[in-house]
């Protein structure tokens, strides 16, 4: 079987010299009639000359995803190749350490597809239709990777609403072995229990992972965090502050996030179901004051249009956050929307400050860990913003 061929527009050539990892519906000369998405297609432009092979998404916006840029046979042994490439990583910068993501999507070289481990066990986001296409072969090839003894099984969860710009509905269950059982892992001395098939994303927030070791050096007095999922950061601040105030809107979350706090013997957290923003209000009226403040937000624009919005949120949560420290007092805030880029986080943070009349001081700019790469002709994969500032 011959591969099909995609031409690109000009605009579509112009992307594929910056080395960016997508091609627009609107960049193709042609919509390619017979396919029906998920084929590895060759690409050329105009005059027919051969620019690469990507993956291809006929309902998408989204048409192409590259993945080489020679006419290398994108068979098996590239795949077995580039996710041991992508674990290469992980295994030097965090030895011996059994919860990380293996594989980032297209900063990895192989879009659409998320692998996060969990010591005996993998949680799988596929995210487009070229890895869903290929879902029994990526299984195959990670239980090979990690070795029958390695891996009990691999839980599938695209059950990601992302999947509806693919025309794929969300999906979740187990792709290989048995159902895990819930897993602990250690972030430094914290040890945290999550579901993996029950639990939100893949089960853990593991990007956030060395930002919540860092919070615990901030710890102090009352600390408050806000939007605590399992207590990543709540459990780190409560080895050192008096008290936590643990604030999460999921009633599953907040009994996860009780258990962990049982678990590593801490009785100085309080945790409330609740809404953080009616939270931050309220316990501004009511004159609270806290000597550490966390902000880690869901994200908050799924789209560029819901950028302005999503700011003004952020905005509103950090000003409050902002007026509700004590002088000297430390704000760890965190936002993953990746249509709010560093810049205009900051541009945002600068404002809530001036509105709060108080004088912030930057500490510490921070991403996600070394297992969330980031691409550099692909920007969008650095998401994570995490600052610690010091409200004076
Ligand atoms: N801080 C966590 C991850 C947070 S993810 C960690 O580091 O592991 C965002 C969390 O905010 C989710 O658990 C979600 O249930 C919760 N959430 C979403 N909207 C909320 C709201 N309005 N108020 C409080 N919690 C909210």
């Amino acid at each position: 079987m011959t591969t099909p061929t995609v031409k690109l527009g000009k605009k579509g050539v112009d992307r594929w010299k910056a080395s960016h990892p997508w091609i627009y519906a609107s960049d193709l000369e042609a919509a390619p009639k017979e396919l029906e998405g998920g084929e590895v297609v060759r690409v050329e432009d105009g005059r027919g000359w051969f620019l690469g092979q990507a993956l291809y998404s006929k309902a998408s916006q989204i048409s192409l995803r590259w993945l080489a840029w020679d006419d290398t046979p994108v068979d098996r042994a590239f795949f077995k190749a580039r996710l041991e490439r992508a674990d290469e990583l992980r295994r030097s910068a965090y030895p011996g350490q059994t919860a990380y993501r293996v594989v980032h999507g297209e900063a990895d070289l192989l879009p659409g597809l998320v692998v996060d481990r969990f010591g005996d066990w993998l949680s799988v986001q596929l995210l487009v239709k070229g890895t869903e296409a290929r879902k029994e072969l990526f299984a195959d090839l990670l239980m090979e990777h990690f070795g029958p003894q390695g891996i009990k099984g691999i839980v599938n969860r695209s059950d990601a609403n992302v999947r509806k710009l693919e025309g794929l509905e969300p999906e979740k269950g187990m792709l290989r072995g048995e159902a895990p059982k819930p897993f602990t892992y250690k972030e430094g001395d914290v040890e945290l229990e999550v579901d993996l098939l029950t639990g939100q994303k893949t089960g853990a927030f593991l990007d956030q992972r060395e930002n919540h070791v860092l919070a615990g050096r901030y710890g102090k007095g009352e600390s408050l965090d806000c939007f605590s999922y399992v207590g990543g950061f709540a459990l780190q601040l409560a080895k050192k502050a008096e008290r936590v105030t643990a604030v999460e809107i999921s009633g599953a979350a907040c009994e996860q996030l009780a258990a962990n706090a049982k678990r590593n013997g801490l009785s100085n957290v309080k945790v409330v179901e609740a809404n953080a923003f009616d939270f931050l209000r309220d316990a501004l009226d009511e004159g609270k004051k806290y000597d550490t403040v966390v902000l880690d937000p869901p994200s908050f624009a799924k789209n560029k249009a819901a950028r302005e919005a999503a700011v003004r949120g952020y905005k509103e949560i950090n000003l409050r956050a902002m007026q509700l420290l004590k002088p000297g007092g430390t704000l760890i805030t965190a936002s993953c929307t990746h249509h709010v880029d560093e810049a205009r986080f900051e541009e945002m943070l600068d404002a809530a400050a001036s509105d709060s009349k108080r004088r912030v001081q930057i500490l510490e700019k921070r991403g996600a860990g070394q297992d969330h790469p980031v691409l550099l002709s692909l920007r969008e994969t650095r998401y994570l913003k995490c600052y610690v500032l010091r409200v004076l």
